[in-house]
């Protein structure tokens, strides 16, 4: 073997190991030597490499299937911190997770649906909280993951957010100079279908969509437990498939686009005051109130969301769906008619074992999903230095 593929072979011998320690903390250096196939000597020069760099440390001591008690090793989650913003159409959330993705900071605004410039300064403000909450570690800030509603790119350029121009701020550039880490942009539902995968309950997500319902709709797919990101990074755009030929231009070019008629707005906007209320706020007080037009607006949100779904059941035939929306998550009912919509338009057999769920994340599953990104990149190049 010649130095460039033994170095190879080093890389993947320490990420499998750390692999496993994260998995399967507190595990002892027999233990991975047992569960990776990689001799004793291998695993213990990898561990100290991986001591030394602090992302793991040892702790007491573990059963002894006789003699010495072995020392177990644990993954260091609090090495380092990173944080995920999801930039939606009227908010923003900002997380402080560490390596583990446990939340230690999490603050979020409301904001103006169109004003860009406050959008930016938010953002900054936001995340320069999160920063000063931070705790001391090793490595500090790994990094920041922001997430979008629109089309991201796989440079990750944002190229176009239909419901409000953040695709006119440079996000990438403008958090690099100004916080000096490594930044990663996503697409906001392909974020949450990530977040869901690593931190949610859904189980094994192997065949499963992610459906993202805001002032848009976006979809997060993931095909054999990976994301599908199409060509360009654009998949999942299914907000915009037409499920009326002559209905309404929408801003994307198409007509008709899904997302015109099951998204919050164009079900709930009648119920939108001058009020300062958010919108799934009002829609609740309004359900607990006995509104009889707000339980109607129900079945039609769930009548929308449901034809919507029956076109991608029909294309993907995912094992799981991932409802994130606010006011489905407060209403469940809602589910009921989406599920109704659904089988009365698919044969029975096509619908064996199909699981439509709440998000468990909520509302800060796409923040999450950017975190871990972050989080994944970190790790990754870490493994990739010499030591
Ligand atoms: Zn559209």
């Amino acid at each position: 073997m010649n130095t460039a593929d033994q170095s190879l072979v080093k890389k993947l011998n320490k990420a499998l190991i750390l692999k496993q320690i994260i998995s399967n903390a507190p595990i002892s250096r027999a233990a991975i030597s047992e569960m990776t196939g990689l001799n004793k000597s291998t695993v213990s020069s990898q561990v100290s490499s991986l001591l030394e760099k602090d992302i793991i440390f040892e702790i007491g001591q573990g059963q002894s299937s006789g003699g010495r008690r072995p020392v177990m090793l644990k993954f260091n989650q609090k090495a380092g911190y990173t944080i995920g913003v999801d930039i939606g159409t009227n908010y923003i959330i900002v997380v402080l997770t560490d390596l583990d993705g446990e939340i230690i900071v999490h603050v979020e605004e409301e904001l103006d649906e169109e004003d860009i410039q406050v959008t930016e300064h938010t953002l900054i403000k936001l995340v320069d909280l999160a920063i000063q909450k931070m705790p001391h570690s090793p490595y500090g800030l790994v990094g920041i993951g922001v997430c979008v509603p629109g089309l991201v790119d796989n440079m990750q350029n944002i190229i176009f957010t239909p419901n409000k121009p953040i695709h006119h701020l440079k996000l990438k550039h403008l958090l690099e100079k100004k916080f000096n880490v490594p930044i990663f942009i996503e697409n906001e539902a392909n974020a949450g279908a990530i977040g869901e995968k690593e931190y949610g309950d859904a189980g094994n997500l192997e065949h499963a969509i992610f459906v993202s319902i805001n002032t848009g709709i976006g979809l997060g797919i993931l095909i054999n437990g990976k994301l599908y990101r199409g060509k360009l990074g654009f998949a999942g755009e299914a907000g915009h498939m037409s499920i009326d030929l002559n209905g309404p231009r929408c801003r994307c070019g198409n007509k008709g686009c899904w997302e015109l008629y099951a998204s919050e707005k164009s079900v709930f906007s009648p119920y939108l005051t001058e009020e300062d209320m958010p919108l799934p706020q009002k829609v609740t007080e309004l359900a607990q109130n006995g509104d009889k037009n707000i339980f109607e607006a129900f079945e039609t949100f769930g009548f929308y969301i449901g034809i919507g779904l029956v076109n991608m059941m029909k294309t993907l035939n995912p094992d799981t769906i991932i409802l994130r929306n606010t006011i489905v998550e407060s209403h469940p009912l809602i589910v009921d008619t989406i599920k109704k919509t659904i089988s009365s338009r698919m044969k029975k057999e096509a619908l064996t074992d199909y699981h439509l769920k709440i998000s468990s994340l909520g509302r800060i599953a796409s923040s999450l999903g950017v975190s871990y990104i972050v989080i994944e990149h970190f790790l990754k190049q870490l493994m990739d230095e010499q030591f």
